[in-house]
């Protein structure tokens, strides 16, 4: 148990980071600079006052519209900043403050921006999936989801990774032939190389038996409420995303529901 301070503090950095992370997720697929020019209004592009740019309290005083001109504010920031700071939060209350912890965080963060990113525009850019595939080939040896000595520990970790990526490459392939149709994108099986890396084996598997089930039920929600007239592929990444979040939170599930 950390102290209350510490987690008033993880609430509170949790918002600005989630403040950020709504940036990275408009501007990374725009390839626009994350440091400048400074938030706007979409609509008639006033610069956005610091006092109105607070994470979740500046649209709740603003009731979700634009100070100049009344223009609707997304639901997405403040729902994002909440979101994050809440994880974090999270994330601090399970692990404490460790060095696995700040790693956590960066992982945490990483998904959110690639899941929205992947929700919008059905893409998972690769400096997520490679980055994170490497961040865990790089932070192996404290991770607690690894034993043994450091050659062991290194050797589940790349297991984790081959397994992900190559299992899923081949999953991939076998679907395609049979329903003539690509499953799962080149973003999905890159970023299960990163579930491997830095949750091993087990976590591949349980991050997939997860993300398969929550993929069924958004895809039986939108059938019966008729979202998906046309067919079209779900975005799989916040799913999976979430799959790797427990499992990196919970290493090792599988072992214990057994
Ligand atoms: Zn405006």
């Amino acid at each position: 148990m950390e102290s209350l301070f510490v987690y008033i503090l993880s609430l509170i950095l949790g918002a600005m980071v989630g403040s950020f992370l709504n940036v990275c997720i408009y501007r990374i697929p725009e390839n626009v600079s994350l440091w400048w020019p400074p938030s706007t209004c979409p609509k008639c592009k006033t610069r956005i006052k610091f006092y109105d740019n607070i994470p979740v309290l500046s649209y709740l005083i603003l009731r979700g519209k634009c100070r100049n001109c009344k223009a609707g504010i997304s639901a997405q920031y403040p729902l994002i900043e909440a979101t994050t700071s809440l994880l974090t939060l999270f994330v601090v209350y399970k692990l404490g403050l460790t060095y696995w912890t700040a790693i956590t965080l960066l992982v945490t963060y990483s998904l959110i921006v690639l899941s929205m990113i992947d929700f919008r525009l059905y893409i998972i850019p690769d400096r997520f999936s490679i980055g994170l595939t490497v961040l865990g080939l790089v932070v192996f040896f404290i991770n607690p989801a690894f034993s043994g000595n450091l050659t062991a520990k290194f050797l589940q970790c790349l297991t984790g990774g081959a397994v992900g990526f190559f299992g899923l490459w081949g999953m991939a392939i076998i679907g395609s032939l049979l329903f003539k149709k690509e499953a799962m994108g080149g973003g999905d099986i890159k970023l299960i190389a990163a579930v491997g890396t830095l949750t091993g084996v087990s976590g591949v598997i349980s991050t997939l038996i997860i993300a398969s089930f929550l993929g069924l039920v958004y895809y039986a929600v939108l059938f019966i409420l008729k979202k998906n007239p046309q067919n079209k592929t779900i975005p799989f990444g916040p799913f999976i995303s979430i799959g790797l979040f427990i499992n990196i939170l919970f290493p090792n599930n599988l072992l214990l529901l057994y």
